[in-house]
């Protein structure tokens, strides 16, 4: 797995230093407490881009204000140059924002391929189902959702697994379900909130390889992420978020020799 991927590769024809996502001055209060306070980045299209931050840091919180489960108190969030704050989660989704959860949100009383048929059903709106693997075909609804079920199932290795239900999944397999759900959309860019934590290492690579291929379709990643070493070699981009504000952003190299980074990470870092 290598960090200088997207240098090396373009992913469709988006110029490689073109902002897909920029969040900027966003912030959200619960009562008093501040839990996003003026976070400031950009994810580039195309890259791999790591959210990282000690617990508490408000992360999952800036999340909820990109997907729209949360309208920001002050700030704005871009898609591609449109403003998407204040959208609901359903709108959010469907101009291709994909999103997993830090945890999963499977219906643990339906089969995996129940629950990925549903995340495509419960959707509504102009989100091409199966642009992903059929680029440019086009079919009766029903058909595509299980043609992109069965593909998705392939993608994620999950076919084995298909009839099981999700409760009866462990909590890696979950995980991967949930991306599959997101992968029903088609989305441009997938947020994922802490993927690989509590999975088995051999899942976990299986889990990161897999964002690589989506990458390589020229999906975009951000995912929220605590093992440095994870960050270090699969990200092109990382973002430090330290009590609600963006510390430092850029390359994994330079953000770990940060002085304020470092710093902020003593003590503070599980
Ligand atoms: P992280 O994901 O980086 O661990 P969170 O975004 O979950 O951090 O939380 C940031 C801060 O906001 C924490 O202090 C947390 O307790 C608080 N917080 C998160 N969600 C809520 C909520 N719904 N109500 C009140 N406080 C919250
Ligand atoms: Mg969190």
């Amino acid at each position: 797995m290598s960090v200088d991927r997207a240098e090396t590769e373009t992913n469709g024809d988006r110029p490689e230093d073109s902002t897909l996502l920029a969040v900027d001055g966003v912030v959200k209060q619960f009562g008093g407490l501040v839990a996003v306070d003026g976070a400031t980045f950009g994810v580039e299209a195309g890259s791999i881009t790591g959210l990282i931050g000690p617990n508490g840091a408000g992360k999952s919180t800036l999340f909820d204000c990109i997907t729209g489960v949360y309208t920001p108190d002050a700030g704005t969030v871009t898609l591609d140059g449109e403003a998407i704050q204040g959208l609901s989660p359903n709108q959010v989704a469907a101009r291709g924002v994909g999103r997993t959860f830090q945890t999963p949100k499977t219906f643990r009383g339906m089969t995996v391929r129940e629950n990925l048929a549903f995340a495509a059903r419960e959707q509504t709106g102009e989100r091409a189902l199966g642009a992903l693997f059929r680029p440019g075909r086009v079919e009766t609804e029903e058909t595509a959702i299980q043609e992109t079920v069965d593909e998705t199932l392939e993608f994620l290795e999950l076919d084995h697994l298909a009839e099981e239900y999700a409760g009866g999944l462990s909590g890696g397999q979950r995980k991967l379900l949930e991306l599959g759900r997101v992968l029903m959309m088609d989305p441009e860019i997938i947020l994922l909130d802490e993927p690989v934590a509590g999975v088995n290492p051999a899942l976990t690579d299986e889990l990161l390889e897999r964002l690589h291929e989506l990458n390589d379709r020229g999906r975009t990643i951000l995912f929220i992420e605590h093992d440095m070493d994870i960050v270090m070699g699969h990200c092109d981009s990382v973002v430090v978020l330290h009590n609600g504000q963006t510390l430092a952003v850029g390359p994994p190299e330079i953000v770990q020799e940060d002085d304020r980074v470092v710093e902020a990470y003593l003590g503070g870092y599980d």
